[in-house]
């Protein structure tokens, strides 16, 4: 008899598409040794954003949090998701500092290690299934799943066993935006499971209102696992409900023989979490959005870009922007939107709608990405399009994270000098998040504060246009604050960041992190030089001089938070 075995994903993907992925140890922990008692094939519960999350809001160590975890679910094995190269941050890193994350995740108590590539580029996977499987660990490869031309059974299949080639023990699918239909379901499972030997698995969001349909036909075509949420956590961008699952599959050929009775009693503790958290939880994301049948757009870049287009007071652009998502995806070379590639999409596709120039303004991201340097995309990039951007250029086909030289031994040393280093786990987290892991590991980074759920229910809109926004980026909520542009003559006070209109200033347009500043005080510089890099919303941002003079003035060093509307510099 068929046996459908249920992978819950409470402490990871649940509340990363639902609550920003803001759930603390502290509430996990107490119900940890319950949920090992379901029998579960894992609980998904580290990796994707937790880790990010865990140093820049929650002042938690990530590292902690697991091995406090595994202290408690001894029998169930714990699962982790991991973006390839790029492990849980946002870029490629080199092969010593990959080899090293995954034998720490392990050592710390991962088992089961998901690995997926936004491009469904193997180069990018390898390395990571290579030190996995050398560790003994469940090695998870994964289809990216979207809907293109070039994204067939057949490519879909091919993959599949490329990747079985490299001796991992099961395939998942991966649907972020629910996008899959009932019977391509049926079809692509059904494939999977004839044509590789591999386990199979699917995991998809709930967010078209098609996921059980969905969930339902992959077990007549011989899924071996389903990722689900218990139901507080459920629905909407998340997964669908554990409980619900486990019922319809009672007494049939592929039934979970999960107890429901024990699983109420989980539900109830998660229906209190979910209270706690309901400040953090957008109505966007509670919610089924048929929309991504049309735009295959997922629920959480549909909410950001309402959030960056009211910023830009041109909300009436939104159909626009839905529109050039699909172009600019082609323009690409049709890649899958999942982290980082949802990111570089949906933000070139709100430039291009907001500048009227299609690619007169891109991100370091997008030019990288036609160089190459994110790996190969599933069809051929728009050669106009690419000349554009990038000109004569040279383009890299060679496995991307081949150009990179080994730099743990490099980051260890730099992160020794700054007094860092407790644990040999300091020096990944610094070489993964450089800025935010010296704040985290100085105990510079507060705790955010939860808003008590009486407050959130009664949360009213303020008066005249917000300033401040949560833009939820795939699941994860960045705090933006906006400043309109007035005419307020600010005198700049030496040591403070001034605001508003100064003379020969260059202001920024987003909150967020000042990662790079490429002049000096009594530098000369050209109008349209780049003359900072800001990141915001994980994205890289060229600042630009505002104009030609001497660099007379600059308020912010490497590292610091701004505003938008501040005054980085002044040229005169
Ligand atoms: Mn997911």
């Amino acid at each position: 008899m068929k046996k459908i075995r249920i992978i819950e994903t409470a402490f990871r993907d649940a509340h990363q598409s639902l609550m920003a992925t803001r759930m603390r140890t502290r509430d996990m922990l107490p119900i940890a040794e319950e949920m090992d008692k379901v029998g579960y094939f894992s609980l998904e519960s580290w990796g994707g954003a937790t880790f990010d999350t865990c140093i820049r809001y929650l002042n938690e160590d990530p590292w902690e949090r697991l091995r406090q975890l595994k202290d408690i679910v001894t029998k169930t094995p714990l699962q982790m998701l991991l973006r390839g190269q790029n492990l849980v941050g946002y870029k490629h890193y080199p092969d010593d500092i990959v080899r090293k994350f995954v034998e720490k995740s392990y050592e710390n108590g991962i088992d089961v290690f998901r690995i997926f590539d936004a491009l469904n580029d193997i180069r990018n996977m390898e390395m990571a299934i290579k030190v996995a499987k050398e560790q003994d660990a469940h090695v998870q490869v994964t289809i990216s799943y979207t809907v293109s031309p070039y994204h067939t059974l057949e490519t879909f299949v091919e993959f599949a066993q490329n990747l079985e080639e490299l001796g991992c023990d099961s395939v998942a699918v991966k649907d972020m935006a629910g996008l899959i239909s009932p019977y391509d379901t049926y079809d692509l499972i059904k494939a999977l499971k004839e044509e590789t030997n591999l386990m199979v698995n699917l995991h998809c969001h709930c967010t078209s209102g098609m996921t059980p349909m969905s969930y339902y036909t992959a077990c007549e075509a011989g899924v071996d696992l389903l990722d689900t949420a218990i139901s507080p956590l459920s629905w909407g961008a998340s997964q669908p409900p554990t409980e619900s699952m486990v019922a319809a599959l009672q007494n049939t050929p592929y039934d979970t023989g999960l107890d429901l009775k024990l699983l109420k009693e989980i539900k109830e503790y998660f229906e209190e979490i979910r209270k706690k958290y309901s400040s953090l939880i957008d109505p966007i994301s509670e919610k089924i959005d048929t929309d991504v049948l049309i735009y295959q757009i997922p629920g959480g870049m549909l909410s950001n870009f309402v959030s960056q287009l009211k910023n830009q007071n041109a909300l009436d652009r939104y159909e626009d922007v839905l529109k050039e998502v699909p172009r600019v995806r082609k323009d690409l070379g049709y890649p899958p939107l999942v982290t980082p590639t949802s990111q570089i999409v949906g933000i070139q596709a709100v430039m291009n709608v907001l500048n009227g120039e299609r690619y007169g303004n891109v991100t370091k991201e997008v030019k990288d990405y036609i160089k190459g340097f994110y790996g190969r995309p599933p069809a051929p990039i728009n050669e106009e399009v690419a000349y554009k951007i990038i000109g004569d250029e040279e383009r890299i086909t060679v496995r991307p994270a081949d150009l990179l030289e080994p730099q743990l031994e490099k980051c260890r040393r730099e992160a020794e000098e700054k007094g860092i280093v407790k644990k040999e786990e300091d020096v990944l987290t610094y070489a993964l998040y450089p800025q935010v892991a010296v704040k985290f590991l100085r105990g510079e980074i507060e705790e955010e504060e939860l808003k008590p759920p009486e407050e959130a229910s009664s949360r009213e809109e303020p008066a005249g246009l917000p300033t401040e926004y949560a833009v939820d980026v795939d699941g994860e909520v960045f705090d933006v604050k906006i400043t309109p542009v007035g005419y307020m003559e600010i005198e700049p006070t030496p040591g403070k960041v001034p605001r508003g209109n100064v003379e020969g200033a260059v202001n920024t347009t987003m909150q967020g992190m000042i990662l790079k500043l490429k002049v000096n005080r009594g530098d000369q510089v050209n109008e349209g030089d780049v003359v900072a890099v800001l990141e915001a919303m994980k994205m890289e941002n060229d600042v630009y001089a505002s104009q030609s003079g001497t660099v007379e003035q600059i308020y912010v060093d490497e590292g610091d938070t701004v505003d938008a509307g501040d005054v980085l510099m002044v040229i005169k």
